[in-house]
């Protein structure tokens, strides 16, 4: 199990980081075993930081999910760009996603150069997805190439998927965390929010059922969220809102088919989370280029940096 010293309790908060769709929300929810972070199979779904909480037997670790990272190709990855910086400045360890491949990606490159190098946090190197990888031998030439690129105090391999390799990772971020004492109490999930959970899981429903540009053009707001424990159910209203009429007509669908189903599966997945009977009423809007709106982007927790004259 751990290896830890008898008597020592070991906490901290640990950052994973990566390339969207590396696997960091797969292992967040394998690891914390609820599902606090949004998996879909398109890149980007996790705009912002959620953390779930490990407990083991005597170490607390808290992990932040950023972002994914991009090249600061404009105003709105920018803004992921320094979110994710700023957090893993304070974290204790992070820990550097990447898939099995042959070489680095761009993105992978601009996290070591841009990112990594900017910080001097602990990083643990975890190459997920091992269980695509025919011949395991493989991973030794990729194992070469990031350590001669940055100090990793570990390298883990693992498959986030069939949970190969994750107890290691868990023993290897504890081993780098100092004594410190329980920030949660055991029974924390996550810090975040409910309604904020609540939106994740709406705009989750919009990328199972909707395509191309739609689901990255689309940011939920919970409007309200009320509990009535007379009838032990939560009311609950929420906006999707779209860049253009035209996504405001196929998030509503034919004769609202498409709003319906969306409703009813998030519906379900707010249920399970909240584990009482939920009322949902979804509305529609559209809010022109919200991309580019910083008021909008600070709504949702992004640091949106000045635009530069
Ligand atoms: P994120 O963008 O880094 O949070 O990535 P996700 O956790 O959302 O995963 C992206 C996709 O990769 C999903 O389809 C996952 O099922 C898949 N995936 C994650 N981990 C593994 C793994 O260990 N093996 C395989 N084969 N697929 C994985
Ligand atoms: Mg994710």
């Amino acid at each position: 199990m751990m290896a830890e010293e008898k008597g020592t309790f070991r906490s901290g908060y640990v950052s994973i980081i990566g390339a969207p769709n590396v696997g960091k929300s797969t292992l967040l929810n394998c690891i914390i075993g609820e599902k606090v972070s949004i998996i879909s199979p398109k890149p980007q779904t996790t705009r912002n930081r959620i953390t779930g909480i490990y407990n083991g037997e005597s170490c607390q670790i808290i992990f932040i999910d950023t972002p994914g990272i991009h090249e600061a190709r404009d105003m709105f990855n920018s803004a992921l760009v320094s979110t994710a910086i700023s957090a893993i400045e304070d974290v204790d360890v992070i820990c550097f996603m990447v898939e099995p491949n042959e070489k680095p990606g761009k993105l992978d490159m601009f996290i070591l150069e841009e990112v990594l190098s900017k910080v001097s946090t602990p990083s643990i190197l975890v190459i997920n997805k091992i269980d695509t990888l025919k011949n395991k031998a493989l991973l030794l030439p990729i194992i070469d190439i990031y350590k001669d690129k940055h100090p990793f105090e570990a390298i883990i391999p693992i498959s986030a998927l069939l949970g190969d390799g994750v107890r290691e990772l868990v023993d290897s971020i504890a081993r780098l965390l100092s004594e410190g004492p329980k920030y949660f109490p055991e029974d924390y999930v996550t810090d975040l929010p409910e309604r904020f959970l609540v939106a994740e899981l709406i705009r989750e429903q919009v990328f199972n059922l909707t395509h191309e540009e739609v689901p990255y053009s689309v940011f939920v707001i919970v409007d309200s969220f009320q509990k009535n424990s007379e009838k032990n159910l939560v009311s609950i209203d929420a906006t999707i809102n779209v860049e253009k009429e035209s996504q405001k007509g196929i998030i509503i669908g034919k004769n609202g088919r498409m709003i319906k189903e969306i409703g009813k599966n998030a519906r379900k997945d707010i249920e399970r989370l909240l584990g009482v009977p939920v009322y949902l009423n979804l509305y529609v809007r559209v809010k022109e280029k919200w991309r580019r709106n910083i008021s909008v982007l600070n709504e949702l927790g992004f640091k949106v940096p000045r635009p530069k004259k």
